[in-house]
């Protein structure tokens, strides 16, 4: 086992935050896997064809001389290729005249990134470190990818930022100031990595080094659950889905996406009409005082906004429903007088409101509920009608956990470049 590894085992993660309707159904005991590391550097240099939408591909391959007229058919052909065969090298696009090929290849990549590491849960989870170079969006960064398999479906939980601007109190990902956002490239990206490594592109030879699950393999669900506040990022998030959901790609339904915010109001209206996939609220507390401080955006979209915005959501039923999520943390939010006003407060809004144990990590002062509380917490919202899930905690011997892995990784490549730094100092470059 290597040292990463052994530590995470050591700190064992409690909690995976990404996972809107998981069941209560497993606890595997069998070892855990680490996978082989593929690294495949892509061409940072050249622009990328992942995550521009049709319109920009167009105009991108008119920009490279290619004819006017025939740049629909051109994009088409391509978005078959990218999206439907999930092909990363220009040269599996064996219907394309070899001269354009080396015109793309020229002028643009289409690579993945590189995995820097992969792990397997013993009950099945797997979370990738990812690293994107830096292509136009600035300094190269890592983030997280979790790919969480159930009963009939398979969810992958996407990252937007690293790190995050917002500062939610009991939020790991809250500590760590923001990167930067990620570009619609590096949100898309994370989807057609998965299925890579899944062998989930079924018009296509599984690609070599994917780790096939025997059953439940297709990623069906999104969650955008990863670091970072996804409506802060609105237009490469929603140029990433409307991409993920098209028909003619890689056609995941609307329904099966499902976004995750803190509440950032005026983008929820705009998710609605814009993008048209699934809701979740972080709301983690009933009234304006408390949310204030678990949640500190609320003191600039409160409640009732919040609320509001929920109500106008389009297209809501009862086969179409906001989830709540609601984080159980002890002596904080979880009294059934708390229960009780979450079910007036959701009031007329077709609502799933999802129970999250509290994930500890080091330097938090909040503390999960007890297990027994939770129950009482979920039965009260239950016998008022709504389903209440309480989140299984999944892929706790990887350290799924939101951020984690990721500031592991940082830490020790500073070491890493103090190290490097102090030899070229006295000399010993890598001439040497
Ligand atoms: N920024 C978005 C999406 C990412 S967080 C949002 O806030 O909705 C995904 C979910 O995990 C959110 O509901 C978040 O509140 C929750 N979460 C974050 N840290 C947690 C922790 N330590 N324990 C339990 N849930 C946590
Ligand atoms: Fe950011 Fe979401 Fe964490 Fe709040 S809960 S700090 S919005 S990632």
């Amino acid at each position: 086992m290597d040292r990463l590894w052994r530590k995470s085992l050591r700190r064992g993660s409690l909690f995976l935050g990404n996972d809107p309707m998981a069941s209560m159904d497993f606890l595997n005991t069998a070892e855990p896997v680490k996978a082989p590391v593929v690294r495949n550097i892509p061409a940072a240099e050249k622009p990328t064809l992942i995550g521009l939408s049709r319109e920009d591909m167009g105009r991108a391959l008119v920009e490279k001389g290619v004819n006017e007229r025939q740049v629909k058919m051109r994009v088409s052909q391509l978005w078959h290729w990218l999206y439907v065969r999930g092909v990363s090298d220009f040269d599996d696009m064996t219907n394309v005249s070899k001269d354009m090929r080396e015109m793309l290849k020229t002028h643009f990549t289409i690579a993945r990134p590189e995995i820097v590491d992969e792990q397997i849960s013993s009950d099945g989870t797997r979370k990738w470190l990812l690293r994107f170079p830096a292509r136009g969006a600035g300094r190269p960064v890592e983030i997280e990818t979790v790919y969480i398999p159930e009963e009939g479906r398979g969810t992958l939980c996407i990252s937007s930022q690293v790190g995050c601007t917002l500062t939610c109190s009991f939020c790991h990902t809250g500590t760590q100031k923001l990167v930067r956002n990620l570009t619609a490239e590096e949100i898309l990206s994370q989807l057609l990595l998965a299925r890579d490594r899944l062998g989930d592109f079924p018009d296509r030879d599984t690609p070599a080094g994917a780790i096939v699950p025997a059953e439940g393999r297709k990623v069906s669900n999104i969650v955008m659950m990863g670091m970072g506040e996804p409506l802060y990022n609105f237009e490469n998030v929603k140029t990433a889905l409307l991409i993920a959901t098209d028909g003619d790609g890689l056609s995941l339904s609307k329904r099966r996406v499902t976004l995750s915010t803190s509440g950032i109001v005026p983008e929820i209206y705009r998710t609605g009409s814009e993008i048209g996939v699934m809701l979740a609220i972080s709301l983690h507390a009933v009234r304006d005082e408390l949310r204030d401080m678990l949640v500190p955006i609320n003191k600039k979209y409160p409640l009732k906004e919040l609320l509001d915005a929920c109500r106008a959501y389009p297209s809501l039923s009862n086969a179409r429903r906001i989830t709540f999520e609601y984080v159980m943390l002890k002596d904080v939010n979880d009294s059934l007088e708390d229960a009780k006003l979450l079910i007036q407060l959701l009031k007329g809004i077709p609502a799933k409101i999802n129970l999250i144990p509290f994930n500890p990590w080091p330097g938090t002062n909040y503390q999960c509920s007890d297990w027994e509380q939770i129950e009482r917490f979920a039965d009260f919202i239950n016998q008022a009608g709504y389903a209440s899930p309480i989140r299984t905690p999944r892929g706790r011997d990887i350290l799924a956990a939101c951020g984690q892995l990721k500031s592991e990784s940082e830490r020790m490549r500073k070491v890493e470049r103090m190290a490097f730094e102090a030899m070229m100092i006295v000399g010993h470059g890598e001439d040497d």
